[in-house]
C-alpha cells in the first residue's frame, strides 16, 4: 500500500475532530434530510446547544427562527451543482442569532456572520452532505458600518448650515441647478423665493451679535415650518434665505411667501430679557423657459426682493421684466 492510498487511522480521526471542535469558525454538517450531523464547539458555545444532544435532529425544527426558504434554496443549489454558495453579512447580517461578546464592538448586539455552504463529496464524487462554515465578522462589519455612518454624518455636515440646520448655500445652489435642468428638460412649474431680514444690522448693533443669531435661528425655524417636504430651504447668506418650490407656479409661491411673511411678522423672538420683533422682505420668481441659467433665475428673484426693500420692506414682490430697469 502506498502512502497516498493509506486510509486515515483513528489517530488522524481524533486530531481532526479536536480541530473541528476548537477552530474559531462555526461548522455545521447537514445531510440531505436537513438533519444535523456535526455541530462544533463554536456552535455549542454560541448557541448553548450541546452537539451531542442535537445531532440527528432536523435543523429547522430545532431552530425555527432560521430563514427556511432562503436556506433551502442555497443548500439545494449546493447539492445540485456541487459548488459552494456564499452569503455575506451585507446580504444577511446573520443566519444564527448569536450574541456578540466582543468587548471592542460594544455597538453590536448580535454577531455578524459570513456563511459558506460547502459541498461534501462522498467516495462516488456525489454531494452527500453540506457543510456550513459560519465566520464571525462582527468586528469588520461594525467598523465598516461606523465608517459609513461617519461618512454620512460628514456629508450631512458639509451641506448643512451650522447656525440654522438649513441647507447651506453650496448645497442649495447645486439643488437649484438640478431643478433648473429638470424644468428645462421636462417643463413644469417651479418657483423660487428669496428673502432678507429687514434692518437686521440694527438688531446686532442694539442687542449684540448673539441676539442677532437667535433671530436668524427663529426665522429659519419658521422657514422649515412653512416648507413642504419636497421644498428646499436654505440659508443663502448672513440673513438671507431661499426656498425652492418644485411643482409650484407663481400664485402658489406668492401664497407661500405671504404666509411666511405673516408668520415672521407675528413672531416674537425671546432672547434673555428681550422680546424682539422683526420683518422680512421677499422676492418671488417662477421658472420660465426664457431663463438662460439657474443663476439668472436667482438674480431675478433677488431683483424682486430688492424691489420689496425699495418699496418700504415687509412685503413680497413678484419678478417682472421691468424690475431690471427699476433696480
Ligand atoms: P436691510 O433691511 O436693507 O436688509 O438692512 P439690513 O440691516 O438687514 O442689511 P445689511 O446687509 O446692512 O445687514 C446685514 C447684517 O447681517 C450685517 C452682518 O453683520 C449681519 N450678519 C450676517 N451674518 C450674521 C450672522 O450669522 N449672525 C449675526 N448676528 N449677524 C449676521
Ligand atoms: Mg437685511
Ligand atoms: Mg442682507
Amino acid at each position: 500500500m502506498t502512502a497516498q492510498e493509506k486510509q486515515p487511522d483513528l489517530t488522524d480521526f481524533y486530531w481532526m475532530i479536536q480541530m473541528l471542535q476548537t477552530v474559531d469558525v462555526g461548522l455545521v454538517i447537514l445531510g440531505r434530510d436537513y438533519r444535523i450531523q456535526l455541530w462544533n464547539g463554536f456552535m455549542e458555545n454560541h448557541s448553548g446547544l450541546p452537539g451531542k444532544q442535537i445531532t440527528g435532529q432536523d435543523i429547522f425544527s430545532l431552530l425555527p427562527d432560521l430563514p427556511r426558504t432562503w436556506m433551502e434554496r442555497k443548500i439545494e443549489s449546493v447539492f445540485k451543482l456541487g459548488a459552494p454558495a456564499y452569503s455575506t453579512w451585507e446580504q444577511r447580517p446573520h443566519l444564527f442569532r448569536f450574541k456578540s461578546y466582543r468587548p471592542l464592538t460594544g455597538q453590536s448586539e448580535l454577531m455578524y456572520q459570513n456563511i459558506t455552504f460547502m459541498p461534501l463529496l462522498g467516495p462516488d464524487r456525489k454531494v452527500q452532505q453540506v457543510c456550513l462554515l459560519i465566520y464571525d465578522v462582527t468586528e469588520s462589519a461594525t467598523s465598516k458600518l461606523q465608517l459609513e455612518q461617519a461618512n454620512q454624518q460628514l456629508e450631512k455636515l458639509s451641506r448643512t448650515d451650522r447656525l440654522t440646520g438649513l441647507n447651506n448655500r453650496g448645497f442649495w445652489e447645486e439643488c437649484l441647478q438640478q431643478e433648473y435642468r429638470r424644468c428645462k428638460r421636462s417643463g413644469g412649474h417651479a418657483s423660487l423665493i428669496i428673502f432678507d431680514i429687514d434692518h437686521f444690522k440694527a438688531v446686532n448693533d442694539t442687542h449684540g451679535h448673539q441676539a442677532g443669531d437667535e433671530v436668524i435661528r427663529q426665522v429659519a425655524k419658521q422657514l422649515k415650518h412653512t416648507a413642504r417636504d419636497t421644498d428646499l430651504a436654505g440659508r443663502y447668506g448672513g440673513e438671507e434665505f431661499v426656498l425652492l418650490l418644485p411643482d409650484t407656479d407663481e400664485f402658489g409661491a406668492l401664497e407661500v411667501a405671504e404666509r411666511l411673511r405673516h408668520l415672521i411678522q407675528d413672531m416674537t423672538v425671546d432672547y434673555e430679557q428681550l422680546k424682539l420683533k422683526i420683518t422680512i422682505s421677499l422676492g418671488v420668481c417662477p421658472y420660465s423657459n426664457e431663463l438662460q441659467t439657474a443663476r439668472q433665475w436667482l438674480e431675478q428673484a433677488d431683483q424682486a426682493l430688492y424691489h420689496s426693500k425699495h418699496q418700504g420692506r415687509n412685503q413680497t414682490s413678484l419678478w417682472r421684466p421691468d424690475l431690471t430697469q427699476l433696480a
